[in-house]
C-alpha cells in the first residue's frame, strides 16, 4: 500500500467520526507525507491546525492509520514549510484545490458566495421511503416561485449522516444553476453564524450583520441544534430570523432532532420554527440501501457482485455515510490490489464497520447519556420532584435501563432515587407506549440510543 492509499484509507474512516465542518476544517489538508517504521508523518497547514489534531483527533487518527496498516505505532505532525520558489508550472494561490483533486472522493470546490458544495445535487440524491417527504418539499423549495411563501420556514431533521446536509445543498445548488446571478443563496453552519452573530454583538455591528444577511435571498442553516443553550445567541438569531422573515426571505434549517426537542430552545424560536414545514428523515430501508450502494458504485471505478452489494446492505444499516465509508474501503482495496475483493475479503475489509461488538454499556452510561441530551443535571434526574421536565428524562432512563439492560424493575427504582419498582413498571409502560404513539419521542429515543452506542 503506498501512504496515499494509506491515508485515503484512514481519511474515509476518519469521516465516519467527526462531524463534516471538522472534517473539513482539521483533517482535509492534512497529508500523510512520510512512513517511517512505525512513525507516519503528517503534514498540516499551520500551526493551529498541528495543535488541534495533535491534542483533539490523535487517538482517531492513530486507529484510522493502524486499521489499514496494523505496524503504525505513532503519527507525528509537521507544519508545511512555505514553498520554495516555484519551478512547476505556475500555480500559486491555489493549494486547497489542489489538496482535494488529489483526495478523489473529497474533490468537489466549495463556491466562496454561497459557501455551497456543487457535488451535493438532486440528481445524485436517492429517494426511497425513508426521505421522500423532505426530498420532494426541497425539490417544491427549489422553484424560485416557492422561495418565502409557505414552505417557510422549511425545517429538516434526523440523525447523523442521513443526507440532510446533502438535501439542503441541493436546493441551493439547484436555484443557482437554474437562476444564475438571479438568487442569493447563503449556506452556513450554526456554529459559524452564531460566531458572526456573536462578534457582531460584540464590536456592536449589529446593523451591519442584518444588513448582510437582508441581502439573501435564501438563508441555509445547518445544524441548528447549536444554538441551543446559548440564550442571547437565540434572542439575537430570533429578531434576525424576524427580519428576514418579514422581508420574506426563504430560511431553511436543519437539525438533529425536531425543533420541541431541541432542549432550552427559546419558546418563541420554538414556535417560530414549527410555523412553517417541517419533514424529517428517517433510517434507509433495505432496498433503499441497495439503490444508494448501486448508484454510489457508478462513481467507482469496480463493479460488485449483487451477493457482495446485498451483504453490505444487510449489513450496514446505520445511515448513508456509513455505506459510502464501505464502498471507500473496498475502493482503497481495490486501488492497491487491483482485485475486487470477494466475500470474505469484504467481511474483513468492512470489519471495523459492521462488528459491533456488543459493548458493555452501564448503567451509568445510559443515566449520563440520557442526562446529557436533555441538558439536565443527573442529579435532578435520579432526585428532583416531579415537574413535567424532570420526569420525561427519568421515565426514558428507566425505559432504557429496562430495554437495552434487561435490569430488574426493583434495581431500576434503586439506581433512581430509591423509587418503588410499580412506578418502574408503569414509567417503562407509558413510554412504550408513547414511543408508538408519537414518532417524534421514537426519534428521541433512537438520537440517544446513537450516542450511547456510538460515542
Ligand atoms: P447529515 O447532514 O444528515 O449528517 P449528509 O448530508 O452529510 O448527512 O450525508 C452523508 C453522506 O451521505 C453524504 O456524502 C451524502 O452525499 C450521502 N447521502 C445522504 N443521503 C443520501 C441519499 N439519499 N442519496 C445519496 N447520497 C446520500
Ligand atoms: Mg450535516
Amino acid at each position: 500500500m503506498t501512504i496515499e492509499e494509506l491515508w485515503q484509507s484512514a481519511i474515509g474512516e476518519i469521516e465516519l467520526s467527526v462531524s463534516k465542518a471538522n472534517f473539513i476544517t482539521w483533517i482535509k489538508n492534512a497529508k500523510l507525507i512520510a512512513k517511517d517504521g512505525g512513525t507516519c508523518t503528517l503534514e498540516v497547514p499551520n500551526q493551529f491546525t498541528r495543535e488541534w489534531l495533535e491534542n483533539k483527533c490523535n487517538t482517531l487518527i492513530l486507529k484510522a492509520l493502524r486499521n489499514s496498516s496494523c505496524d503504525v505505532k505513532k503519527v507525528a505532525y509537521v507544519v508545511a514549510s512555505r514553498r520554495p520558489l516555484d519551478i512547476s508550472p505556475p500555480r500559486v494561490e491555489e493549494p486547497a484545490v489542489a489538496t482535494e483533486s488529489q483526495l478523489g472522493f473529497l474533490s468537489s470546490t466549495i463556491n466562496e458566495s454561497t459557501n455551497l458544495n456543487p457535488k451535493y445535487d438532486f440528481s445524485s440524491f436517492i429517494v426511497g421511503s425513508f426521505n421522500e417527504l423532505a426530498h420532494a418539499a426541497a425539490v417544491s423549495l427549489s422553484k424560485p416561485e416557492n422561495i418565502g411563501k409557505e414552505y417557510n420556514p422549511f425545517f429538516i431533521y434526523g440523525g447523523v449522516g442521513l443526507g440532510k446536509t446533502h438535501l439542503l445543498q441541493a436546493i441551493g445548488n439547484e436555484l443557482i444553476r437554474k437562476h444564475p446571478g438571479q438568487i442569493k443563496v447563503k449556506y452556513i453552519s450554526s456554529e459559524v453564524f452564531t460566531s458572526e452573530l456573536i462578534s457582531a454583538i460584540r464590536i456592536q455591528k449589529m446593523e451591519d450583520f442584518k444588513r448582510k444577511y437582508r441581502k439573501i435571498d435564501v438563508l441555509i442553516i445547518d445544524d441548528i441544534q447549536f444554538l441551543a443553550g446559548k440564550e442571547k445567541t437565540q434572542i439575537e438569531f430570533f429578531h434576525t430570523f424576524n427580519a428576514l422573515y418579514e422581508a420574506n426571505k426563504q430560511i431553511i434549517i436543519s437539525s438533529d432532532r425536531p425543533p420541541k426537542a431541541i432542549p432550552t430552545l427559546e419558546e418563541r424560536l420554538c414556535s417560530r420554527f414549527e410555523g412553517g414545514m417541517t419533514v424529517d428523515i428517517s433510517y434507509p430501508d433495505f432496498e433503499s440501501r441497495i439503490a444508494i450502494l448501486k448508484q454510489k458504485l457508478d462513481t467507482f471505478d469496480f463493479t460488485l457482485s449483487d451477493e457482495i452489494i446485498n451483504f453490505i446492505a444487510s449489513k450496514i444499516q446505520k445511515n448513508v455515510r456509513e455505506l459510502e465509508g464501505s464502498l471507500n474501503k473496498i475502493s482503497a482495496y481495490y486501488k492497491t490490489t487491483n482485485t475486487v475483493p470477494d466475500l470474505t475479503k469484504t467481511k474483513e475489509l468492512l470489519k471495523s464497520l459492521i462488528v459491533r461488538p456488543p459493548k458493555r454499556i452501564s448503567p451509568s452510561k445510559i443515566m449520563d447519556t440520557v442526562a446529557e441530551f436533555y441538558e439536565i443535571p443527573l442529579v435532578d434526574i435520579i432526585d428532583g420532584g416531579r415537574k413535567k421536565e424532570l420526569v420525561k428524562p427519568r421515565q426514558i432512563s428507566m425505559y432504557l435501563l429496562r430495554e437495552e439492560l434487561h435490569e430488574s424493575y426493583p434495581s431500576i427504582g434503586k439506581k433512581l432515587g430509591g423509587r418503588d419498582h410499580t412506578t418502574v413498571i408503569h414509567a417503562c409502560d407509558k413510554i412504550e407506549k408513547a414511543r408508538q404513539a408519537d414518532e417524534n419521542l421514537g426519534m428521541e429515543l433512537n438520537l440517544i440510543k446513537e450516542r450511547l452506542y456510538n460515542a
